[in-house]
């Protein structure tokens, strides 16, 4: 008998197994594919971020390199060591969790984890063998898949999902891609840098909607500099392929029709919560109308040992939410009461320029109804960003207008991914943006740019603008 069963061993899965497990919680952990670290090891955040600084090395020395006196000549990609040494960048990190599994002397099993009951899961192996461990507690860390239009059917060749995304065996000449949401951008901006044509059809009437929409705005200017083109306000109404020819047909609010013909099309539409195979039901656990497996704020199911966690429940789909969420109930579960502020689960796009946001965003607020004070500060300013030669994007910081607390802190520019820290350490400790504005930075880093955004926001005294 298990202290704890967590069934996948994604960012969710195997950081819950680590800390029961730190705890003195005897653990165990199922797996059905042979390798750890699921969507985001093997599918979704490292291969994506390998190809992104690749495809980057590329783009500035194609382009960039020159402004700062180096020629280069014959200058090409050599697409399949790139997709290689991606490949070599999972394997470092997905050997790395299955290090961690045994130093924290946590059993992996693999297999598909069913449950036979609500105290046991059946781990069905290679070969038609089958075993059964029994849990005292459970935790169901199964995760997402790409979520798809009922009318497109993915050949997962042309017409492909961000997994086939990271695996093609040649730059596409037109890539289509359906969502301009973080994925589909971030994909997007990798073939657009090693030289495809890159075309983004979205729904709504901006990218990356669910951020600030000055981020939406500003990335665009940026990706169309790249080279992308963007179809915004259109519903994609049919994908058709003919050979090596893909139609992607999309129409707008005024039924105005426009059919764009790629080589590719890739649809990245969001990701859906996944419990195939897991037979919840068998527990008695309940799964809501969205597929998602239903918990309360303690992240508990309706079965008081069964919780659940990550992109299989409701919230952001990141990893760093599901690993703060793998804490969180590995904690409670032995005995102790953590707890997570989920509105200081910072966001990112790993584009370049980078956008990274935390807390309230500037609509949020204005449908709140909180009076807000904002301040702004470009990085064009930032002579950090003039040596660098990264001058697109701009700091915005939203506080409150009688407290002057930060409220939500929007980033787009160089390194904002990791610069987007700072905001969530001063937000956790409510502080105000001229606490921020009175904290020195080192000169020259892009870090000050978020501390005349501050200083902008209080009293409107920016020095460098
Ligand atoms: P998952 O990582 O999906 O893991 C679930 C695991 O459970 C899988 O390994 C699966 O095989 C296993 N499993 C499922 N059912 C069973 C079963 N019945 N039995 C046994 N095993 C089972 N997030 C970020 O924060 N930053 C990023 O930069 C980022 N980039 C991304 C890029 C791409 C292209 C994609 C697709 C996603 C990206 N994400 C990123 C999202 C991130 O990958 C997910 O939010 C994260 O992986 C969710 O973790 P999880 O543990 O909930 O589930």
């Amino acid at each position: 008998m298990y202290d704890l069963i967590v069934i996948g061993s994604g960012p969710g899965g195997y950081v819950a197994a680590i800390r029961a497990a730190q705890l003195g919680l005897k653990t165990a952990i199922i797996e059905k594919y042979p390798s750890l670290g699921g969507t985001c090891l093997n599918v979704g955040c490292i291969p994506s971020k390998a190809l992104l600084d690749s495809s980057e090395h590329f783009h500035n020395a194609a382009h960039t390199f020159k402004n700062h006196g180096i020629d280069l000549k014959d200058l090409k990609v050599n697409f399949k060591q790139m997709i290689s040494r991606k490949r070599e960048v999972v394997k470092q990190n997905v050997d790395g969790i299955q290090y961690l599994m045994k130093k924290n002397k946590i059993d992996v099993h693999q297999g598909l984890g069913s449950f036979k009951d609500k105290d046991t899961v059946v781990i069905q192996k290679e070969g038609n063998k089958t075993e059964e461990i029994k849990g005292k507690n459970i935790i169901i860390a199964t995760g997402s898949k790409p979520a798809n239009l009922p009318f497109i059917s993915l050949d997962k060749e042309r017409i492909i999902t961000s997994t086939e995304a990271l695996e093609l065996k040649e730059v596409p000449k037109h890539l289509v891609i359906i969502g301009g949401g973080i994925i589909g951008l971030e994909l997007g901006s990798v073939y657009a840098r090693l030289g495809a044509k890159v075309s983004v059809v979205e729904y709504m009437d901006s990218i990356i909607p669910t951020m600030d929409k000055t981020m939406g705005k500003e990335l665009q200017k940026s990706l169309k500099k790249l080279g992308m083109e963007f179809y915004l306000s259109h519903k994609v109404t049919g994908v058709e392929r003919k050979g090596k020819e893909v139609t992607v047909s999309a129409q707008n609010g005024k039924e105005e029709k426009i059919n764009v013909k790629g080589d590719y099309v890739l649809v990245s539409i969001g990701r859906r919560p996944y419990t195939e195979g897991l037979n919840a039901e068998a527990a008695g656990v309940k799964i809501n109308d969205n597929g998602q497996i239903e918990v309360d704020e303690h992240l508990k199911t309706n079965v008081d040992h069964i919780y659940a966690i990550g992109d299989v429940v409701k919230g952001v789909m990141l990893a760093h939410k599901a690993e703060e969420e793998g804490v969180m109930v590995a904690e409670q579960i032995a005995g102790q009461k953590p707890h997570i502020n989920y509105l200081l689960i910072p966001g990112v796009v790993y584009t370049w320029p980078e956008v990274a946001s935390v807390g309230y965003t500037e609509e949020q607020l204005k449908e709140k109804g909180i009076k807000y004070k904002t301040g702004k500060f470009p990085f064009m300013a930032s002579g950090r960003a003039r040596a660098s030669g990264d001058t697109d994007g701009l700091v915005k910081v939203l506080a409150d207008s009688s407290t002057d607390e930060i409220l939500g802190v929007h980033m787009i520019g160089p390194r904002t991914a990791d610069m987007i820290a700072e905001a969530v350490v001063a937000m956790e400790y409510r502080a105000s943006a001229e606490d921020i504005a009175r904290m020195s930075h080192a000169h020259p880093t892009y870090t000050e740019v978020f501390k005349e955004a501050c200083l902008a926001a209080t009293e409107n005294r920016a020095l460098h603008l």
